[in-house]
């Protein structure tokens, strides 16, 4: 198990605590005496954090569309928002595009 404190530049602090089965995010604040009290936890198992990760990423998947065959596309699932080598697929989940490449591309 491991642990780091991190003071963020507004005053709170994150804690991070890593254990064998998951990661539990720990979140302190001043009360009104200006003591750090414990505000809020959340912790999950790895599993259940890399599901939160690609539930919240695909709620932001940029749509766009293929400037070779004009097909609605967006990265897929998974894959780097903003990394211009990221597969991208139509609606249909295909990335196959009638260009030099074989893909879609944004
Ligand atoms: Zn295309």
């Amino acid at each position: 198990m491991s642990e780091q404190n991190i003071e963020l530049r507004d005053g709170r602090e994150l804690k991070l605590t890593i254990t064998e089965e998951g990661l539990i995010l720990d979140v302190y604040a001043e009360n009104e005496s200006g003591d750090k009290a414990h505000v809020g936890t959340q912790g999950m198992m790895f599993d259940g954090w890399a599901d939160w990760v690609l539930v919240n990423a695909k709620a932001f998947l940029p749509y766009t569309d293929c400037r070779h065959c004009g097909e609605r596309i967006r990265p897929a699932f998974g894959y780097y928002i903003f990394d211009n080598d990221s597969v991208y697929i139509n609606e249909q989940h295909s990335d196959a595009c009638e260009n030099e490449s074989g893909k879609h591309q944004p």
